[in-house]
C-alpha cells in the first residue's frame, strides 16, 4: 500500500501527522504534510485509511499495491 498527499490540496493543519506520526510528518519549509514511507507494512494500513478519511481537504490518497497480472 502506498500513500500520498497532494500538495495542491493540503492545508497543513497536521490532523495526519498527530493520528499517524508514523506516517506522515509536516514540512518545515512548507508547512505540508509530507509522507514518510514508501510503502507502508500491514500494521499502518488501518491508520493511513483513517487519515484519508478524516483529512479535511481531501488530500490524502490511499493506493493498493496493484499485482502485475492484474495490469493485463
Ligand atoms: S490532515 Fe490533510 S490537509 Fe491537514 S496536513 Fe494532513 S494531509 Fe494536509
Amino acid at each position: 500500500m502506498r500513500v500520498s498527499v497532494d500538495p495542491e490540496r493540503c492545508q497543513g493543519h497536521a490532523r495526519c501527522m498527530l493520528g499517524a506520526p508514523r506516517i506522515f510528518d509536516l514540512d518545515d519549509e512548507t508547512g505540508q504534510s509530507v509522507v514518510l514511507l514508501d510503502e507502508l507494512p500491514g500494521d499502518l494500513e488501518a491508520a493511513a485509511r483513517s487519515a484519508a478519511d478524516e483529512c479535511p481537504e481531501g488530500a490524502i490518497s490511499v493506493l493498493d499495491r496493484v499485482q502485475p497480472q492484474e495490469i493485463a
